[in-house]
């Protein structure tokens, strides 16, 4: 049986898929994976070096999401063109051609060079740009690109709060199997799948002990809040005291792909069923929840 989906998108910007009855208050975001390169990005980097920037294909493993009962939105555009889980003001100022009007605020990740805008693809000797960007221009990534995904991703959450009284998101990545956390540290391995809440400010550990428990189960080695507490989308939307949850997941990319050739391997069908069974499993829970609250 196939079940009726809606969809919304913004050509070039994001898809959203839902069903067309009984949603949860349950949405996930892959907001790295989209691959659409707009036109006007200007960037010097091929379209392979390009790809080590991306979460590639985490919106196609989590494909099964609206099938539980949740959403699934996913970004359709490079993460290098504009970073969505950055705030709009982690901007490195000598990227630009001149001072941006307001107060910018640069953070680690700024001077790491994976900012709102990035500088560098695949390590820190492939730059993105032979060239200054003008305030115009990020401005155009902020309106165009950044603030519409933030706009759904937010008004979905908070009609679905609304709506239920609390209100579950999932955000979605990916990462290298072996890196950095920061300049200071040597590269190490990384876990299966990597759990971040901020350290409990994001949602509480009840939901992050659900899928840490969940994965565990089917053989993943799981880390919570080492080597990514999570970023931007989940400090912006988890605010458990008012039943928003939002956590944070980092999928290993050696499960699922070759990391140099970039394509999946014979791992992806696997995780992709995992992910599946996941997250119909996490609807159930909130199922539940709605069954039990009066
Ligand atoms: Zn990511």
């Amino acid at each position: 049986m196939t079940l009726p989906y809606g969809s919304l998108s913004t050509p070039g910007v994001f898809r959203s898929v839902f069903p067309a009855f009984d949603v949860l208050p349950l949405v996930f975001d892959s907001p790295h994976s989209g691959q659409d390169q707009p036109a006007d990005f200007g960037t010097v980097a091929s379209k392979e070096d390009l790809a080590w920037t991306a979460d590639s294909y985490v919106d196609d493993l989590f494909a099964a999401v609206p099938a539980t009962g949740a959403t699934l939105i996913a970004a359709t555009f490079p993460r290098a063109y504009i970073d969505l889980n950055r705030a709009p003001d982690d901007i490195d100022p000598d990227l630009l051609t001149e001072p941006w009007p307001e107060p910018l605020q640069p953070t680690r990740k700024t001077r790491m060079g994976a900012g709102l805008i990035w500088r560098y693809c695949r390590g820190t000797d492939t730059p993105l740009y032979d060239r200054k960007l003008s305030v115009d221009e990020v401005r155009g990534r902020i309106e165009s690109y950044w603030r519409p995904y933030h706009e759904h991703l937010a008004g979905t959450l908070g009609a679905l709060h609304r709506r239920f009284g609390f209100v579950y998101h999932v955000n979605c990545h990916s990462m290298r199997s072996v890196g950095i956390a920061n300049p200071q540290e040597p590269p190490r391995a990384r876990p299966d799948i990597a759990l971040g809440n901020r350290h409990g400010s994001t949602c509480d550990g009840h939901l992050v002990g659900w899928l840490e428990t969940a994965f565990q189960a089917r053989g993943y080695a799981v880390a919570v809040n080492d080597p990514f507490p999570g970023a931007y989308l989940v400090d912006v939307h988890g605010r458990p005291d008012q039943g928003r949850f939002s956590v944070q997941i980092e999928i290993n990319r050696s499960l699922y792909m070759n990391e140099e050739t970039r394509l999946p391997h014979a791992g992806y069908g696997p995780l992709q069923h995992d992910l599946a069974q996941v997250a119909a499993e996490l609807a159930d829970c909130v199922r539940d929840r709605l069954g039990a609250d009066p």
